[in-house]
């Protein structure tokens, strides 16, 4: 691996200009002294959770305010932003009296009235929500799900927070109530990923560690920008630029994060900024296929693949390479938006790297064939055998910082805890396990629990954390099905915009954050780091109560002959139990003290060229040919987040772009074409729905677009869902009027 050079290299630097003064750019410093402003109150607890707790932003990882990847201090907005959401004291419960002041005001609003402590009840035809005791509203819950069929009950989870422990008791209290309806957050961000991986190198999870990144050849992002999404991914990438490492980019939209980057806390990068991408490849959205097809065959057809890895340690190639040379290069480029010197210069760079990693996100997973977008990036990977060792490795990023451990812990309707599929085989190992039958058929996954609440066909919905209303696509059909459910239940910290709509009975539960679970919680990073986050000493929010207590409680009610199964002293109880309800888990058991940790599987997975699959080899699949192509008048609009941590929006102005949320990006190419200035209004409608924004002009993919989600969530099509993980497709096509 390239060393890091120790000395200053202006060669690097982003701009001459010390601070950047004038770019456009993120304020950290602005950002510390807010979070210091916010949590003013309560600023000594804020303090202990930032130095002691795990980061409840992404999923990058954190022990306190360091990690296992640099030294040196990892701390960044998002996690400044949700630190209130952890500090802020007691909402007054009589607002919630009457529910009508509170449908007027934003999500974040409602976040900034306090936690949520008690248990609240609201009948259908009553203004507000009324206090009860927890006692009263587990046995409304309990009373509900004892009265109907455990088919038309649904449960999902959100990752912001959400620990192992959690997911797994949550899981396992849904499978004692016979179904297995239960879904999270990774439903709709890496779903696909885990089902490609899975299939091609028999783990659903990154095959390397950050460390990887730094000293590499080449790391390719593709979708991803975690410039936004993961910042102190740009502090690794600021050492990994200092080693000699390029960086590729392949997106539609020239994302000035990902161009250049200033990392507060080094002070080198801090003064000048950092340039990170070496190359940007623009595609069209929904270009990826092509545009990597075009490079695998450009690799495949110069001889530019790793022979003996693919003969030694890969099955499927041979397909793959056939239906490449079929392929012409004229369709590729009308698909991928890209031209061929472009896919051959990609081509070039990682044929010239012994080593190198592949990064993706969103941008690639939420698409109606995100599980063919994730084959492409792999069959790039393999075809060099870019993994399994050091500097390599296929690495989905992940943006919530329990999801990779939702799916892991079975909290999932199409996985049971392990990962493993479910079927009767293994319903039964597991009835085994726990000493209570396990329904073996798959159960609803959150976008079809909303559907099956549409269609009458739910009767209640134990809703934790999230909100369907700004996540999912089509609100206006969200809301229509959520409305219809008779009992919804919504556990959270704080108020959300879901809670307010009506329903025969809504019950809101008080959840104590992840730093006031007795016992403490783990994490499992992005990297497969299983991390111990301890309970912090502080205020404690009213009657909140940790979601594993809870559901297992409900579950306890519903089935009282099962109490005893369903009961844990605490969380390393359940650790326990997860070390041998998930064997690569063995060792959380032994989490119990701040920096306990270890990463499963090891710093690599596949080492050596040993894949976990059926065979032990790798799976290479051709990909039928996808894409974006344009069509006349009609845009490809995707949608991007800005300053928000996952639906949660925290300002009206991304401070990476300067683009405000109603901005609609497209380029200047485009504008010129329809007599677009910037800041004009535009009506940008899709089959689906419509809504206005104001004319943004940026470095993007001509013919495509971008909105901000969840603003423009309503032009997205419900029913467009990738075929295997069933995420939806969080892209349109729309049409765009000038309005006066
Ligand atoms: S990069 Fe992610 S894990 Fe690290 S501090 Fe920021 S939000 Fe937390």
């Amino acid at each position: 691996m390239r060393k890091v050079r120790r000395f200053w290299t202006p060669s690097l630097w982003a701009s001459w200009k010390p601070f950047g003064v004038g770019e456009q750019r993120p304020n950290a410093y602005r950002e510390m002294w807010r979070a210091v402003r916010e949590n003013r109150s309560r600023l000594g607890y804020a303090w202990r959770i930032l130095t002691h707790g795990v980061c409840d932003g992404c999923a990058l990882g954190t022990k306190g305010i360091r990690d296992w990847t640099i030294d040196g201090v990892h701390l960044c907005a998002v996690r400044l932003r949700l630190l209130r959401l952890n500090t802020q004291p007691e909402l007054n419960p009589a607002i919630l009296g009457d529910i009508g002041p509170l449908e007027a005001k934003t999500s974040a609003d409602l976040r900034s009235l306090g936690r949520l402590a008690w248990p609240f009840i609201r009948r259908r035809g009553e203004k507000g929500f009324q206090r009860v005791s927890w006692e009263e509203a587990l046995e409304a819950i309990a009373q509900a799900i004892r009265s109907t069929d455990p088919v038309r009950t649904g449960y999902d989870l959100t990752s912001r927070g959400i620990g192992n422990e959690i997911y797994y008791a949550a899981q396992k209290a849904v499978r004692a109530m016979g179904t297995n309806s239960i879904d999270n957050a990774a439903r709709v961000c890496h779903s696909p990923s885990t089902v490609a991986l899975k299939q091609a190198v028999g783990a659903a999870a990154t095959t390397c560690s950050y460390k990887d990144w730094i000293g590499t050849d080449l790391i390719v992002f593709v979708g991803s920008n975690v410039a936004n999404n993961q910042p102190v991914a740009m502090k690794y990438l600021h050492y990994a630029k200092k080693a000699g490492t390029r960086v590729a980019v392949v997106n539609t939209y020239r994302e000035p994060g990902m161009e250049r980057y200033w990392v507060p806390s080094n002070v080198e990068s801090a003064l000048f900024g950092t340039r990170i991408a070496d190359r940007f490849f623009l595609v069209h959205t929904g270009g990826d296929v092509p545009f990597f097809q075009g490079v695998l065959k450009h690799l495949a057809e110069r001889g530019l693949v790793d022979r003996e890895f693919i003969d030694r340690h890969t099955t499927g190639f041979e397909d793959v390479e056939n239906g490449l040379i079929k392929l012409s290069w004229a369709e590729l480029e009308q698909l991928s938006g890209a031209s061929r010197q472009e896919m051959e210069a990609l081509a070039q760079m990682i044929a010239e790297a012994r080593r190198a990693v592949f990064v993706w996100s969103m941008g690639v997973t939420q698409h109606a064939f995100g599980e063919d977008n994730v084959r492409a990036i792999i069959n790039l990977a393999l075809a060099k055998g870019f993994v399994g060792r050091e500097g390599c490795g296929l690495m989905p990023i992940r943006g919530h910082s329990g999801v990779q451990g939702g799916a892991e812990m079975g909290a999932y309707a199409s996985v049971f805890p392990g990962g493993g599929p479910i079927n009767p085989q293994t319903a039964e190992a597991l009835s085994r396990l726990w000493g209570f039958e396990v329904p073996s058929k798959p159960g609803m996954t959150a976008p079809e629990m909303i559907d099956a609440a549409f269609e009458g066909k739910l009767d209640v919905l134990v809703s934790v954390g999230g909100n369907f209303l700004e996540v999912l696509p089509e609100p206006a059909y969200v809301r229509a099905a959520l409305a219809r459910v008779p009992v919804r239940v919504h556990m959270d910290v704080v108020l959300s915009s879901q809670m307010l709509l009506d329903g025969d009975t809504v019950i809101l539960l008080p959840a104590a954050t992840r730093y006031e679970v007795p016992g403490g919680i783990t994490e499992t990073s992005t990297e497969r780091r299983v991390i111990f986050s301890p309970e912090i000493p502080g205020p404690r929010a009213g009657e909140a109560r940790s979601e594993w207590e809870v559901l297992l409680e409900i579950a306890q009610r519903v089935r009282p002959h099962l109490a005893a199964q369903l009961h844990f002293e605490g969380t390393p109880a359940i650790r326990a139990e997860i070390a041998r309800a998930v064997p690569y888990y063995d060792g959380i058991q032994r989490l119990e003290r701040e920096g306990d940790q270890f990463q499963y599987g090891g710093a690599h997975l596949c080492e050596g060229g040993k894949f976990s699959t059926a065979d032990g080899k790798a799976h290479f699949s051709f990909v039928p040919l996808r894409g974006g192509a344009l069509r006349s008048n009609v845009f490809l609009m995707s949608t991007r987040r800005g300053k928000q941590f996952n639906s949660m929006v925290q300002e009206a102005t991304d401070p990476l772009t300067g683009a405000a949320r109603s901005s609609v990006l497209i380029s200047r190419q485009d504008a010129e074409r329809l007599s677009l200035k910037e800041g004009d209004r535009v009506r940008v409608q899709s089959d689906q729905g419509e809504m206005e924004g104001r004319i943004w002009i940026a470095p993007i993919k001509p013919g495509n677009v971008q909105t901000h989600w969840p603003e423009s969530a309503a032009l997205l099509d419900r029913t467009r869902r990738s075929p295997q993980a069933g995420i939806p497709d969080y892209n349109a096509v729309v049409r765009l009027e000038k309005l006066n």
